[in-house]
């Protein structure tokens, strides 16, 4: 008989590191959109005042009525504050500068860091996955990102003093587990901008390969990656053949199959009698 498969909960990745261009908003646009493409709808929040996932999903920052930061502040509803994208099951929670002023606001609410959690967990239920877009700090915005995720997701570039920084980064996720969030757990670290002809990207990708999980899938210095932001593009929309497109869709498969199985996925085809 053919029962139905129940619905898999919701998974929220955080797409998390303190340090700045290591390919965060580049992993959480491309990773979004390709769990997407793979037709789980998905949405994509953009944590960061910078608000470059938004403008990478084709968000026009004057366009942007309300945002997370309204959100967040409890003026608005989730669904206020979705966009839909040009990727078919793809939406977005856009961010302004005005996000800046909540880590301001909030400095003195009680509860400051569960603001985004509750915010968002409990409307989320329609989506397979959400993507959280940190800003490059350990700030009270991607405490709340912590706080609100099932999983974190760190995008890491080969380079010399990476292994520092992601050791901090650890024993941050360590203590918002302790804290204020027991869930979490490490998804993986993504290595991005990936140039395998230099020895540091070896050396560097060996030493984390012993302390960390790391994600098989390898995201290569790709220029389309680069170009396809200022087509507010994510980069199947602009290159789909590209190295850069490719490994994110690797990406995106792996983290399918390590949830769903290879044999598991909801939209399998039922197994013969
Ligand atoms: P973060 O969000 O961590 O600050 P970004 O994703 O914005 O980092 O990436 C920083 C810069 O590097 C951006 O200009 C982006 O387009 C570029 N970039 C990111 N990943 C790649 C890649 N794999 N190949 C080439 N350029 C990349
Ligand atoms: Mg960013």
């Amino acid at each position: 008989q053919a029962a139905a498969t129940p619905k898999p909960p919701t998974l929220i990745f955080a797409v998390a590191n303190q340090k700045g261009g290591v390919g965060k908003t580049t992993t959480a646009v491309n990773l979004a959109a390709s769990l997407a493409a793979a037709e789980h709808r998905t949405l994509l929040v953009d944590c960061d005042p910078q608000g470059n996932a938004s403008s990478g999903v084709g968000v026009r920052p004057r366009s942007i009525e309300l945002s997370i930061y309204d959100v967040l502040i409890g003026r608005a509803a989730l669904s206020q504050a979705t966009l839909p994208t040009e990727v078919p099951l793809l939406e977005v929670i856009p961010a302004t500068q005005d996000l800046v002023a909540a880590e301001l606001e909030l400095v003195d609410a009680p509860d400051r860091a569960n603001r985004l959690r509750d915010a968002i967990r409990p409307h989320v239920g329609d989506y397979a996955f959400v993507v959280l877009d940190c800003p490059p700090s350990l700030g009270l915005l991607t405490l709340n990102a912590l706080t609100a995720a099932h999983r974190v997701i760190v995008p890491l570039q080969c380079e010399y003093f990476a292994l520092e920084g992601l050791t901090h980064l650890m024993a941050t996720i360590d203590r918002v587990r302790s804290v204020f969030n027991q869930e979490l757990t490490v998804e993986g670290i993504v290595l991005t901008m990936y140039d395998g002809r230099t020895s540091l990207t070896h050396q560097v990708a060996d030493e984390v390969k012993g302390h960390f999980r790391v994600f098989n899938a390898i995201i290569p210095r790709n220029v389309r990656l680069s170009e396809a932001p200022s087509h507010g593009k994510p980069a199947l929309l602009y290159d789909v053949q590209s190295k850069g497109a490719q490994g994110y869709l690797s990406l995106a498969r792996e983290i399918l199959e390590s949830h769903y199985g290879p044999m598991k996925r909801p939209r399998a085809k039922p197994a013969a009698k």
